[in-house]
């Protein structure tokens, strides 16, 4: 007879491993199929988060910022280096550490747990059973009450620009590279290629970030996404809108772009490309057809706003299913998911979720954009706050960027908050708590918050909305 669990979570990342966490916690007997192979060729728990997404990235936008700091910032500090040696092998061994440590420790939260990893592929068959089939081909069946579907999602590959040795990548190759290409070319602005290029350009690349939308960052604010905008062009990070790629030849040089804009055709020369057009589900092939569960026409699980499918007691959460592909609203679902099998009745808002895109400055926003308002036909005001009145943000040579909250016209109640600043990945936790604590703007406003911090940028944004900033001149209302 097949081995039974109470829980079988499919996909070890911050959606499976967080759901199987919570579901031994609450003395459920759980089992995680996880099939990753890391860089040093061993299995690892972690996902693409840890393994080859946020974590590496950070660390590698964090080394590459000191770099900047000192190219470029230190200087008005009264600070100089000479000599600078920018060793990329030691950065890149210093990420691989991180991701050491965290995917270990994962593994070792397992352990503590009691939760079973199960390395290798894991299939949903029907009636709940899973298929595992092992590195080294082994199959075995289990048999669950319930299953959790979390199998996260892989890069797009294009057709005109497949995946090439070290020269055309997609985030997790150029999460990779020792030295640093003199040219790069990044199809698609969104949050990989302004991620993924800001690194290699703080390490001297030029580069130039093709997209194919005519706005930038369609789904930020308008003010937010042009005060963003303006950085890059500062940062020579070159962002070309409007770009349609046709086609790359490979050639003894490099890799020649070719791409239409609303002057004609162009052309590119890059010696490495990165290739950021969005992930997709891997949920293709790791669901039988007879299993009961069905699939979208991206290959995303279809569930109900419970992460439910249409297969009792079958769930499915994170990167393979409908929303935004993070992490922590990936580990979010995974909590909740773990909670309704043991018979509780957690509740998430997926209108809450916190965005943050870790440039310099940083993006970040939760709720709802002008824009959208408008096409709801709510209405409602703004405040908003430039760093440039902020003492601390001077004190930190950071005073780029704003904050502009929306708040609703007749409630007051907080609908948005969108920063384009410093810190602003640590602020927006505070647009979360006072959207999900159903502040008003005036809530907010009449807080009291320490000086001088980059906070208070915050309280003069609400203070804004009622047109009472006191380190700025207020619009007329
Ligand atoms: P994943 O992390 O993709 O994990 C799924 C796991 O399932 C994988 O380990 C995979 O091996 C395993 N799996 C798949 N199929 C099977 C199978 N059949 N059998 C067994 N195992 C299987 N998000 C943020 O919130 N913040 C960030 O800063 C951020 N930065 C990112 C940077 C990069 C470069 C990338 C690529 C992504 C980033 N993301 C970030 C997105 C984030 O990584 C994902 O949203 C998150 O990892 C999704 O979690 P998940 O558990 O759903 O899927
Ligand atoms: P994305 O959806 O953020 O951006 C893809 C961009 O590529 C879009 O702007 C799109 O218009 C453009 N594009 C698509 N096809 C194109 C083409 N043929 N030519 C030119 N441009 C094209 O996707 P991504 O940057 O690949 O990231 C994938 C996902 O990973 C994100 O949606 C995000 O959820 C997650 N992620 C999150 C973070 C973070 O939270 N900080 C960081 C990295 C990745």
């Amino acid at each position: 007879m097949a081995d039974q669990y109470d829980v079988i979570v499919i996909g070890g990342g911050p959606g499976g491993y967080v759901a199987a966490i919570r579901c031994a916690q609450l003395g459920l007997k759980t089992a995680c199929v996880e099939q990753w192979i890391n860089k040093q060729g061993k299995p690892a728990l972690g996902g693409t988060c840890l393994n080859v997404g946020c974590i590496p990235s950070k660390a590698l936008l964090d080394s590459s910022e000191r770099v900047e700091q000192i190219q470029h910032v230190n200087a008005e500090h009264g600070i100089s280096v000479k000599g600078m040696n920018v060793d990329v092998p030691t950065m890149i061994a210093r990420k691989d550490k991180i991701v050491s440590q965290l995917t270990g420790g994962v593994e070792q939260l397992f352990k503590a747990n009691g939760v079973t990893w199960l390395q290798g592929r894991g299939r949903l068959l029907a009636d709940k059973q899973v298929e595992v089939v092992g590195h080294d081909g082994k199959v075995s069946v289990y048999e669950a009450r319930n299953v959790i579907l979390a199998m996260g999602s892989v890069s797009i590959e294009l057709p005109i620009a497949r995946w090439l040795d070290t020269r055309i990548v997609d985030s997790a190759g150029a999460l990779d590279w020792e030295t640093v290409p003199r040219r790069l070319g990044v199809i698609g602005a969104g949050v990989i290629g302004l991620e993924m290029g800001s690194v290699w350009r703080r390490l001297g690349a030029e580069v130039v970030v093709l997209e194919a939308m005519d706005e930038f960052l369609g789904a930020a604010d308008r003010d937010i996404a042009k005060a963003a905008a303006l950085q890059f062009k500062k940062q020579a990070l070159d962002i070309r809108l409007g770009s349609k790629v046709s086609g790359v030849d490979v050639t003894d040089r490099g890799l020649v772009i070719s791409y239409t804009d609303s002057k004609g055709e162009q052309r590119l020369e890059v010696d490495r490309l990165i290739v950021a057009v969005g992930r997709k589900s891997n949920a293709p092939g790791a669901v039988a057809e007879n299993a009961g569960v069905s699939l979208d026409e991206r290959g995303r699980v279809v569930v109900d706003d419970h992460c439910q499918t249409a297969v009792p007691g079958v769930y499915a959460i994170g990167d393979c299913v409908r929303g935004p592909m993070l992490a922590h609203k990936a580990s979010e679902e995974g909590i909740v998911v773990a909670e309704r099998i043991a018979g509780q009745k957690p509740h998430i808002d997926f209108n809450t979720i916190p965005w943050v895109i870790y440039t310099h400055p940083e993006i970040a926003w939760v709720g709802r954009t002008e824009a959208e308002l408008k096409q709801a036909g709510i209405a409602y005001r703004t405040g908003s706050f430039s760093f440039a009145a902020n003492g601390r943000a001077k004190a930190m040579s950071q005073d780029n960027g704003l904050i502009k909250v929306v708040a609703d016209a007749a409630t007051d109640r907080i609908l948005g908050v969108h920063i384009c600043g410093p810190m602003a990945s640590e602020l927006i936790g505070q647009g979360v708590i006072a959207m999900e604590s159903e502040n008003s703007s005036e809530d907010v406003a009449r807080m009291v918050f320490a000086h001088p911090t980059l906070s208070e940028s915050m309280h003069e944004a609400m203070l804004s909305v009622d047109g009472r900033a006191i380190h700025a001149i207020n619009r007329k209302r």
